[in-house]
């Protein structure tokens, strides 16, 4: 099965790509968790890209192309994958259906993750995730059980991603709105395209994106 979760800044694609990476033993692909990774590399490239990303603004579309064009022929997903944060253009689309033709392989569903936008600043805002596992919590919606102890691996430590802060947001918001809605109409002309109500609790968002791809 290949999806991509299509959304906003904060319509909760990481939370829900987690999910389904355990209950479908799917690949979790996340570009901007590959991009944080090759920040935190510390190379030239790293810099230039936590320019970009602490801006608020995309990465250019060749750089993203050919990360993910490589990342799909790994092992891992070979019993499929879930996009999180690609393709956020139309150019990264085209590119994205030549690569997924050119492996034999075919988009089963875009699950689009509707969100009030005025809400976002303040999800995104109050967001942290585990240092070690990757967990996310959040300081109003999604606290651990015991406080500054990490629910799934018992860890202390947490983190806040840098693009985060409420200035960035808006101006990835208006990316979104601006570079990777167009997607919408894209996908809803080929009949891949599902909504699900994001503003709906964690478990419910599960569950209508289990009905999608379950097929009820
Ligand atoms: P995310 O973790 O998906 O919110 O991505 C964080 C940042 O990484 C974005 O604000 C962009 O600067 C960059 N980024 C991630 N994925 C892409 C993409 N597909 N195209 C361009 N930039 C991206």
């Amino acid at each position: 099965m290949k999806l991509i979760l299509l959304g906003p800044p904060g319509a909760g694609k990481g939370t829900q790509a987690r999910l389904l990476q355990e209950k479908f033993g799917l690949a979790h692909l996340s570009t901007g968790d590959m991009l944080r990774a090759a920040v935190e590399s510390g190379s030239p490239m790293g810099q230039q890209l936590q320019e970009i990303m602490s801006s608020g603004n995309l990465v250019p579309d060749n750089i993203m192309v050919d990360l993910i064009r490589d990342r799909i022929k790994e092992a891992d997903c070979k019993n499929g994958f879930i996009l999180d944060g690609f393709p956020r253009t139309i150019a990264q689309a085209e590119a994205l259906d030549e690569m997924l033709e050119s492996e034999g392989m075919q988009l089963n569903y875009v699950i689009e993750m509707q969100v009030v936008d005025s809400e976002m600043v303040e999800r995104i805002s109050g967001r942290y995730t585990c240092a070690k596992c990757g967990e996310g919590y959040h300081d109003h919606f999604k606290k651990p059980a015991k406080e500054g102890v990490c629910d799934e691996c018992g860890d202390t430590e947490f983190k806040r991603r840098a693009d985060d802060r409420a200035e960035t947001v808006k101006r990835r918001l208006e990316a979104y709105h601006e570079q990777t809605a167009p997607l919408l109409p894209y996908y809803r002309n080929r009949g891949v395209l599902a909504s699900v109500n994001g503003m709906a609790e964690i478990e419910d968002v599960t569950k209508q994106i289990n009905s999608v791809v379950e097929g009820r």
